[in-house]
C-alpha cells in the first residue's frame, strides 16, 4: 500500500517552489519565492565550503538553526547528506540547548554548524563553552556565538544567514564568504546590501540592505575562492 502511495505521488507534478520567504520591502512587506532549483545550487556550493573545511564521508555534525531558517540551511544538510556526513538537527532557540550537549557528548561531532549566541549562553550555564568546544574540529557559529568563543579561546567561524544568502566562513578566517555566482555584496550607509545577482533569483526585491555592521572584501582568499567576504563588526 505505502509502494504504490509514493510510485503514485512521484507521478504527480511537483511544484518549482519550495520555501517562500517574507521581506521587509522598500514599500513595506514584501515576499520572494525559493526554488528547488536554486536550493540544489545552493547545495553545491556549501558542499565545495564544507569540503574545504575538512568535512568528509563518515563524520558526524551538528546543524543547528530555527524552523524559519529552512531556505538558508536546507541546503547545508543537503550539501552534508550528498557528503555522506552523519547529521543531527537542534534548534537554535536556547531552550534547545540540551539536544546540542546530548548531540555532542555522544556523537562525537566533527562539525558544529549555525550554533547561536542563545544556545551557548544557556550552555555556559553548565560548562565552561572553552572545554565544551576547543576539541571540535570545525566550530561555525552566528557572528555573536563565534566572537564568544574566540573569545573563549576556541578559534570559531562564521555560518550564517545573510539577507537572502548563507555567509560561509573559510579556514583562513578571513571573513564569511558569500556565493557570487548568486549574490552581490556591498556596504552600505549603516549596513550592508544583498542583491542577487541574477534576475531570476529573489525576484521583486532588489537589493536587501540589511541593518548588519560589517565590511566587505572582494580580493582573492588565501583559500581560492573568489567569493566576496564579509568581515562582521
Ligand atoms: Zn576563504
Amino acid at each position: 500500500m505505502r509502494q504504490e502511495t509514493l510510485a503514485r505521488a512521484c507521478m504527480l507534478d511537483h511544484p518549482a517552489t519550495a520555501y517562500i520567504v517574507p521581506v521587509r520591502g522598500p514599500d513595506g512587506p514584501a515576499e520572494y519565492e525559493v526554488t528547488w532549483d536554486e536550493l540544489a545550487r545552493d547545495a553545491a556550493w556549501t558542499q565545495d565550503r564544507l569540503r574545504g573545511l575538512g568535512l568528509a564521508e563518515g563524520h558526524r555534525a551538528l546543524v543547528s538553526f530555527s524552523g524559519y531558517e529552512g531556505a538558508w540551511f536546507q541546503p547545508v544538510i543537503e550539501a552534508l547528506r550528498n557528503m555522506g556526513v552523519v547529521y543531527g538537527t537542534s534548534e537554535s532557540m536556547g531552550w534547545d540547548h540540551v539536544r546540542t550537549r546530548v548531540f555532542h557528548r555522544e556523537l562525537d561531532l566533527h562539525a558544529v554548524l549555525g550554533i547561536s549566541l542563545e544556545t551557548l549562553e544557556a550552555l555556559s550555564g553548565q560548562a565552561m563553552i572553552g572545554d565544551l568546544f576547543r576539541d571540535t574540529p570545525v566550530l561555525l557559529g552566528r557572528p555573536d556565538a563565534a566572537r564568544r568563543l574566540r573569545d573563549a579561546g576556541v578559534p570559531a567561524g562564521i555560518m550564517t544567514p545573510l539577507g537572502p544568502a548563507l555567509a560561509v566562513e573559510c579556514r583562513e578566517r578571513d571573513g564569511a564568504h558569500v556565493n557570487r555566482a548568486e549574490w552581490t555584496v556591498r556596504e552600505r550607509d549603516g549596513g550592508l546590501g544583498v542583491a542577487a545577482a541574477s534576475a531570476e533569483r529573489a525576484k521583486g526585491t532588489g537589493e536587501i540592505v540589511l541593518d548588519t555592521a560589517g565590511s566587505v572584501r572582494t580580493e582573492r582568499c588565501a583559500c581560492g575562492s573568489d567569493d566576496p567576504r564579509v568581515i562582521f563588526g
